[in-house]
């Protein structure tokens, strides 16, 4: 009866939506929930949710706020959209000006708005994030998936995108670059950045530069492409990770002047839907955009913990024979366990999300598929979010550490259900 009522509504779904499932990132967390609540144990390395705490003065500043309930203007708070044009000044290194700074309730919804009011093509390389896809789907807009390697971190080339392009060079075309990745935690040179800024030039692209990670570069040192590219690259970011804010709801996309016809279409569709972001959110982000010495401590700790984590679980992945670029920023790891492909297969294991439901069933880990982010079902890539550990616990420890460099030590005493993960994981493909 269900089946049959479920079948009904399927049909009567607007043909862009129908088949498509709720986003992989947010199902995957409620499936880990369902566990916990069933009492069973899960390493929750699906969602990628910082975990980190807000710093406490941008919460203070939440709290003096909260009285703010009327409607904001739709392009969002002045003296927000000042922030963030100050800020790109001084971190991106990039002219900036706050008519130019448009502020949303996510930058997810600020990217979808924008294939909304564009109409362009899609390119995106594989592996991309798992929602860029769904959201040109479900506006209908055509998409192209760059190929990418793993012996170059699958970073897009300039080369490929040329490839592309060159076929109908006058076609309007968005392209996504996320650097540091999500999935990969890889991020691009300079001389990259410029090659292919020339590409994107030559071809009048709409370049959407998600930086979202931009400030958890593990060196702290992320460049802008808008530095390259300053007449055609709108900088996607936010608060969701450098802030630990992902719940918040806080985007930002920062124009060129040139596209700012584009700001004022996005805007229009903004009006007519969101209205405006949440008026206690914005003021607090003001402080968070405007910085101060303890958020750079609380930026500089953040950094040093996720640098350690990645160097600690490289080294645990490589014993287990898979490989993978090595993580430059954000909390991402995107390893290939090809090396198994007979066992998994032998043992009725053929896609990758057959060999994250085994995982999870069979040691409680909880990762994401490659083929969410657009790989061949059949390879046998994983997502692993690692964010599982307290990021208070690990900020305050950090911060009492001497060491330059925080060793495996600091890992296996801090996050100690990371370690745990691994372990099990290293037993599972022993055992095959
Ligand atoms: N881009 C990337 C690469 C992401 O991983 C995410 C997930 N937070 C987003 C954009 C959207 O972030 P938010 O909507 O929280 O700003
Ligand atoms: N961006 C995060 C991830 O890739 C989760 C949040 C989301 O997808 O909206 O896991």
């Amino acid at each position: 009866m269900g089946k049959k009522n479920s079948t009904i509504i399927d049909i009567n779904l607007n043909l862009n939506v129908r088949g498509l499932r709720p986003s992989a990132t947010l199902a995957i967390n409620e499936k880990s929930n369902e566990r916990l609540q069933n009492c069973q144990n899960v390493y929750k390395l699906g969602l990628g949710q910082s975990p980190f705490p807000v710093p406490n003065e941008v919460v203070e500043s939440l709290k003096t706020y909260a009285y703010k309930k009327d409607y904001l203007p739709v392009k969002g708070l002045p003296e927000l959209r000042q922030a963030v044009a100050d800020h790109n000044i001084r971190v991106n290194k990039i002219d900036s000006r706050p008519e130019n700074i448009l502020i949303g309730p996510g930058s997810k919804e600020l990217i979808f708005i924008l294939q909304l009011v564009y109409y362009g093509d899609l390119i995106i390389p594989t592996p991309s994030w798992v929602s860029y896809f769904p959201q040109a789907r479900i506006i209908g807009r055509h998409v192209n998936w760059v190929p990418t390697i793993k012996e170059n971190g699958y970073r897009l080339t300039p080369e490929k995108l040329d490839l592309i392009c060159r076929t109908d060079p006058g076609r309007p075309r968005i392209v996504i670059l996320n650097y540091p990745s999500n999935p990969t935690g890889s991020t691009y040179t300079i001389d990259r950045l410029k090659e292919v800024a020339e590409v994107a030039r030559k071809y009048k692209i709409v370049l959407i530069s998600d930086e979202i990670y931009g400030m958890i570069h593990h060196q702290g040192k992320h460049v802008s492409i808008a530095r390259f590219y300053p007449e055609g690259t709108i900088i996607s970011s936010g608060l969701s990770k450098w802030c630990g804010a992902g719940g918040w709801r806080l985007g930002t996309f920062t124009f060129p002047a040139a596209l700012n016809w584009l700001m004022d279409a996005m805007s229009i569709v903004a009006s007519e839907t969101y209205t405006a972001t949440s008026a206690p959110i914005q003021y607090a982000a003001i402080t968070a955009f405007n910085g101060s010495d303890s958020i750079s401590e609380y930026l500089r700790l953040s950094r040093k913990i996720l640098k350690a984590i990645a160097r600690y679980l490289s080294s645990r992945l490589e014993k287990m024979h898979a490989t993978f670029p090595k993580p430059e920023g954000a909390f991402y790891m995107f390893p290939d366990f090809s090396y198994y492909k007979e066992k998994l297969n032998a043992k009725g294991i053929y896609t990758s999300v057959e060999l994250c439901d085994a995982l999870l069933d069979e040691t409680g880990v909880a990762l994401l598929p490659g083929s969410d982010f657009g790989r061949q079902p059949d390879e046998f890539t994983l997502r692993l979010a690692y964010v599982d550990f307290n990021g208070e616990k690990a900020l305050n420890a950090a911060a009492l550490s001497k060491e330059e460099i925080l060793q495996d030590a600091f890992v296996e005493t801090n996050c100690n259900r990371l370690v745990k993960a691994m372990r099990n994981m290293d037993e599972w493909f022993n055992a095959l």
